[in-house]
């Protein structure tokens, strides 16, 4: 192990996977002649619903359309209040913003990253309408307690599932039967993925009809059919929409990867194991625990250096893997110190100071199902290696 050697080339952060199938299943979709949203949209629609097992699912073009479609149809808008995490993506606190609500942070718990019910209860007031938990990394959130609370305060429980395709709460997918609305992405780097992409899950038969319609431009349900011999060319604007739904090229993809889940989860895994077991006993790292009720879906590796342990900083540690040509992220730059934000709404990194530690002291590692366990095993002896120059 003393004798760690510098790879040659650079090892990536995160790659899609490419197996022949999606470039069959894109080459088709190209072939077919419909590139818009169509039968291929229509087809992962169907397939994505009975996946997790829900009611209804609007494809949707990223996941930051089906969040601010959710808090839409969900009736949020100005003077309203809803709670979030401040360890996430921006488009979560964004589309809050967007509808004319008021996003309120709530802390985490440091052991798992995840937003932390006693905190959401906490923040409630009069003026809370809905709660967006965020399954940080592809850990569930704690849903029975949250939508308990959502239960008790009429709250409207819309859940961030963008790292949370195979993510299980107590056995049962995220996404099966929701109480709110469940909104996932496709992102190029998410475990399922179709460059951009998102979906808005729900067994709320008015939420999906009023999303369906407002992901279309508002045009009544059907009319994407319009210039087929079937479709009519006769529609109405029910209410002035939005450009955000799927098109086939994308859902080609996407239907390719979800039939490839199971495949690409066992590989991801085989590298998470290889962490696993590297980093077990090693006093200077902090490894994500994760809660007996929930499946991992291992969307992120997240490692948490303890400063107090090494004589480098996180972003001096960071720049020791670059060197060692690997490609690291931060997950997440905590919301609250972004600019926008702190403009907005005067915080100070002290406000959420578990959320604040945690996006300090935070490195994201390569975690996909193409790495392979060699390359994570080169991974885990270059963290190796920079702890061992800088433990104290
Ligand atoms: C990626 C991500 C999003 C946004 O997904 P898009 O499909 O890019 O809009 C939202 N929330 C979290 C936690 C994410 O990581």
């Amino acid at each position: 192990m003393s004798d760690f050697t510098i790879r040659e080339d650079w090892l990536p952060f995160c790659l899609p996977d490419i197996s022949q199938a999606e470039i069959d299943a894109d080459a088709e979709a190209i072939r077919s002649g419909w590139w818009a949203k169509g039968p291929k949209t229509m087809e992962f629609q169907q397939k994505f619903a009975q996946y997790v097992g829900a009611k209804h699912c609007i494809a949707v073009n990223s996941c930051t359309a089906a969040q601010h479609l959710s808090l839409l149809t969900a009736g949020i808008g100005p003077g309203d209040e809803v709670i979030t995490t401040p360890l996430t993506f921006a488009s979560t606190a964004n589309t809050i913003l967007h509808v004319g609500a008021t996003p309120v942070f709530a802390d985490i718990d440091p052991d798992t990253g995840l937003i932390d019910t006693e905190e959401i209860e906490k923040k409630i007031t009069p003026r809370t309408r809905a709660v967006v938990p965020v399954h940080y990394s592809g850990l569930a959130c704690d849903l029975d307690a949250i939508g308990a609370l959502c239960d008790a305060h009429g709250l409207f429980l819309s859940e961030d599932a963008a790292h949370a395709v195979e993510t299980r709460y107590k056995g049962e997918l995220i996404g099966h039967h929701p109480r709110g609305t469940v909104c996932y992405s496709f992102y190029a780097t998410k475990n399922l993925a179709c460059g951009e992409g998102g979906a808005l899950i729900t067994d709320d038969d008015e939420i999906a009809k009023r999303a369906q319609v407002l992901s279309c431009h508002g045009m009544s349900a059907g009319a994407w059919n319009r210039y087929g011999k079937e479709g009519s060319w006769r529609y109405d604007i029910e209410e002035p929409g939005y450009k955000y739904n799927m098109f086939d090229i994308q859902a080609a993809l996407a239907l390719t990867q979800l039939a490839r889940m199971e495949d690409m989860q066992r590989r991801r895994f085989e590298a998470v194991q290889v962490y696993e077991e590297a980093f077990r006993d090693v006093p200077e790292l902090r490894l994500q625990k994760t809660p007996a009720y929930c499946h991992h879906s291992r969307h992120l590796y997240v490692m948490r250096i303890v400063p107090e342990r090494l004589t480098i900083s996180r972003d001096a540690f960071i720049e020791e893997l670059k060197a060692r040509n690997v490609g690291v992220s931060v997950h997440f730059i905590a919301l609250h110190t972004m600019s926008a934000y702190v403009k907005r709404f005067g915080y100070k990194p002290e406000d959420f100071p578990k959320a604040y530690a945690f996006s300090e002291s935070e490195i994201s590692l390569p975690m996909y199902s193409t790495l392979g366990v060699q390359n994570a095993q080169y991974v885990a002896q270059a963290v190796l290696d920079i702890v061992k120059r800088y433990r104290k």
